[in-house]
């Protein structure tokens, strides 16, 4: 499982190389507060339009919450029983868990709320 970035070596973080998607992962994620110049932001938008559709709608849908020294975001699966858990730095790593390990892991806040 790797948290580099397959084109350069870079850390990924929150989903974002810090080399390839440096102005991504700036505006978006480390000061979204900011503002940019409009052509910082326009290479931010290109580069997040480069991102799977389905990881960026893990990430700004899903609460994140922290399981054995890791981050996860959490999504629901449409049964209604499985939550998915996808590591911030790796979404690639991910897994399933049901209702009763959600709780027993201390989800309970995620799985009884009502969508
Ligand atoms: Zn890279």
């Amino acid at each position: 499982m790797s948290t580099h970035c397959e084109n350069c070596g870079c850390k990924i973080r929150s989903g974002y190389c810090t080399n390839c998607q440096e102005e991504a992962y700036i505006s978006f994620v480390q000061a979204p507060e900011m503002e940019f110049s409009e052509d910082f932001m326009r290479k931010a938008w290109e580069q997040e339009a480069e991102r799977p559709a389905e990881e960026r709608k893990a990430m700004s849908n899903s609460p994140v919450v922290t399981h054995q020294g890791k981050q996860y975001t959490v999504r629901p699966l449409a049964d209604g029983h499985h939550w998915q858990l996808s590591e911030v730095d790796c979404p690639r790593n991910a897994f399933t868990m049901n209702r009763d390990y959600m709780v027993l892991a201390g989800f309970r806040h995620i799985v009884e709320v009502k969508s």
